[in-house]
């Protein structure tokens, strides 16, 4: 047990199989086929994801993600360095199914090394390791709905093209004239980095990187949970010339993000040593979260 227990073994569940679902069910691997409709609502094993859209949809408006800013991106919750981050995102899963603990080093090392594999510059390499590491949120009692899951602009009309957005309709933006025409307070091709997204592990991780890292890789990990965007084509009237230029970039992270699955898992103690000298040539030693 760990200090954690907080996080429930049913938000864990969920966490997880919202990973499964945008995989399986709505954005499958290229050529393959969607194991089922998702809008399948008599399939109880989508329980979990369909509460999960429910909460995620209703709880994200403009004012909630102001506050998570407020909150988290002072960035003075704690420092780690990477290594103490992916162990501490580890602690995450201490107290519940052990599978789930794989999944989430595993997820990480099975992307960056697919990316790897695939002969790519080493600073992709190493945003394919810690794109997930925001989900420490979750070890600090946010909801995993505030965490993981589709990310979208608040602030401005939901657009159609997002995962169950028929749920929408609970969220108290929808019915605000303020915000619920198309560009809401934006201006049209304000650029996405004027552009408030719903909260959750890739704004704030980007905000503990951003110093760091080559700006296509924050792209990567800002916008890589913005499916409508990378998948859909939707919001390009927010969308300045370098977001557009950028779009290639998430998209290309995305593949590896989704299908890195491999039938041979990598072991991270004969990795560490690779990783360890890729860190410490990008990273200091310690970053503020
Ligand atoms: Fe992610
Ligand atoms: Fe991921």
């Amino acid at each position: 047990m760990n200090r954690q227990s907080s996080t429930n073994s049913r938000d864990q569940n969920a966490l997880h199989a919202w990973e499964e679902f945008i995989e399986e069910q709505v954005y499958p691997e290229p050529g393959t086929k969607a194991k089922e409709d998702y809008r399948n609502y008599k399939n109880p094993a989508r329980d979990t994801v369909r509460e999960f859209y429910k909460q995620n949809h209703r709880g994200q408006t403009f004012a909630f993600v102001n506050k998570k800013r407020d909150t988290y991106l002072k960035l003075n919750r704690r420092r780690m360095s990477i290594f103490e981050a992916l162990d501490y995102l580890n602690t995450l899963v201490d107290d519940s199914d052990p599978d789930i603990e794989l999944d989430q080093l595993q997820h990480l090392l099975q992307t960056s090394e697919a990316i790897r594999a695939d002969g790519h510059p080493d600073w992709f390499v190493l945003t394919g390791l810690v794109h997930d590491l925001g989900k420490v949120l979750c070890l600090y009692s946010e909801p995993q709905w505030a965490v993981v899951g589709d990310t979208f602009p608040v602030g401005c009309r939901f657009d159609g093209r997002i995962v169950y957005h028929e749920f929408f309709d609970q969220n108290p933006d929808a019915d605000d004239p303020q915000y619920n025409s198309p560009l809401g307070i934006y201006q049209p091709n304000c650029g996405l980095r004027n552009v408030k997204m719903s909260w959750g592990h890739d704004e704030y991780l980007y905000h503990v990187l951003k110093n760091y890292l080559p700006e296509p890789a924050l792209y990567m990990i800002r916008y890589h949970s913005f499916y409508a965007w990378h998948r859909e084509n939707a919001y390009d009237y927010l969308c300045d010339e370098r977001d557009r230029e950028m779009l290639q970039h998430v998209q290309a992270f995305n593949q590896y993000d989704l299908y890195s699955k491999s039938p041979k898992p990598p072991n991270w103690n004969d990795l560490r040593a690779y990783y360890s000298e890729l860190i410490n040539k990008y990273f200091p030693v310690q970053l503020a979260f």
